[in-house]
């Protein structure tokens, strides 16, 4: 009778140890800082800790930054826009993509999206050169700087890494696809390293990749737009997608009532003024989202959920009526959170 308890007793011993050792993962590894002239968050659910992971991924975006961005003077793009002919440019593998990506979303948009815009941004004074406006720049001063303004004057060699300005005033500004970039860099790198289910996010884009625990998915809140609060909206379960969101309501300036946002549109020159105040994409890849955030911005809700309706893409709306705030969704949007309803 002794012995069977004995037995019995190493069983549910042996029991506890196994659910112990197999019990689902639910350490995180976390930690932030500041790149593009923001922050980032990064959250791996994992059990194993390395070391060196912080630190390679600082590596990574300090070395996507010396590349990309505007705000250094040394960097890659910097160096190109400083061009003053027209001449062809080597530059790097990582610019050159980026370059080709911005250059298809600007046709995929009908020129909503382009980076070309950087020297309206600057005028405006939302740019890199650090000149703050409180009230619009001239007619004129507009018309002169669009004459810059465009992806056409813009050459990628097809087979080599190397970039051409057809007009050698032009400038180049990548901020609204780079964070998204830099998200899917990072990304990419913790996939590469084993780390499959973790979240990144640089200046509010994000991308959330496998699960928070196994079977549950990372939980998102898309911000409902006002300048004076962010409140969350609608909080999704989410997995392997990129999410972006561009809005009127942070970066801007008002003058005579009306409120000048740092998104332009390339076709006239100006900020947007429309009733749409926010929208936020879901796309696989960050950086496609992040543009196609920003050019929905340029394009206006009605206009710019037809596009997102043809191109199948998950985007949440809120439009500005009477003083209140509508959501609107793309087909595709409505299609999924239908499917998590009946899924919960
Ligand atoms: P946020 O920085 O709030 O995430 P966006 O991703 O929409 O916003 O990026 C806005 C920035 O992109 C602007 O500050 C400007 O530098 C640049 N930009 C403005 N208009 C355009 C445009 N039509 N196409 C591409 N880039 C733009
Ligand atoms: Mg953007």
């Amino acid at each position: 009778m002794k012995k069977h308890f004995i037995y019995i007793g190493i069983l549910l011993g042996l029991g506890v140890a196994l659910y112990i050792l197999l019990k689902p993962v639910n350490d995180f590894i976390e930690f932030h800082g500041k790149t593009m002239g923001t922050t980032y968050y990064v959250k791996i659910a994992s059990k194993h800790k390395d070391s060196a992971l912080h630190g390679n991924i600082k590596e990574l975006l300090e070395n996507f930054n010396s590349q990309m961005s505007t705000w250094d003077k040394d960097s890659e793009l910097s160096k190109l826009n400083s061009v003053k002919n027209s001449e062809w440019v080597d530059i790097s593998e990582e610019v050159w993509r980026v370059l080709k990506l911005s250059k298809k979303i600007s046709i995929e948009t009908g020129g909503a999206f382009d980076i070309s815009v950087g020297k309206l941004v600057n005028l405006w004074g939302f740019g890199a050169d650090g000149k703050r406006r409180i009230e619009p720049p001239i007619p004129q001063e507009i018309e002169q700087v669009k004459n810059h303004i465009g992806m056409d004057k813009l050459e990628l060699h097809q087979t080599l890494f190397k970039a051409r300005k057809k007009d050698a005033k032009l400038y180049l500004d990548l901020s609204a696809i780079a964070k998204g970039y830099g998200v899917d860099l990072v990304s990419e790198y913790l996939l590469s390293k084993g780390y499959s289910n973790h979240i990144i996010e640089i200046g509010g884009e994000l991308r959330v990749s496998g699960f928070r625990y196994p079977k549950k998915q990372w939980k998102i809140a898309v911000e409902v737009p006002d300048s004076s609060i962010r409140k969350n909206g609608r909080i999704l379960e989410l997995t392997n997608t990129g999410v972006a969101t561009s809005g009127d309501y942070r970066n801007f300036f008002t003058y005579k009532g009306k409120r000048y946002s740092h998104t332009i549109n390339p076709l006239t020159g100006k900020p947007v003024t429309h009733n749409l105040t926010s929208v936020t994409v879901f796309n696989k890849d960050c950086a496609v989202a992040d543009a196609y955030a920003t050019a929905f911005m340029v394009i206006g809700a009605t206009k710019a959920l037809e596009l997102a309706n043809k191109k199948h893409l998950k985007v949440v709306f809120y439009v500005k009526v009477n003083d209140k705030i509508e959501e609107k969704l793309s087909k595709a949007m409505e299609a999924f959170l239908e499917l998590e309803m009946r899924c919960k």
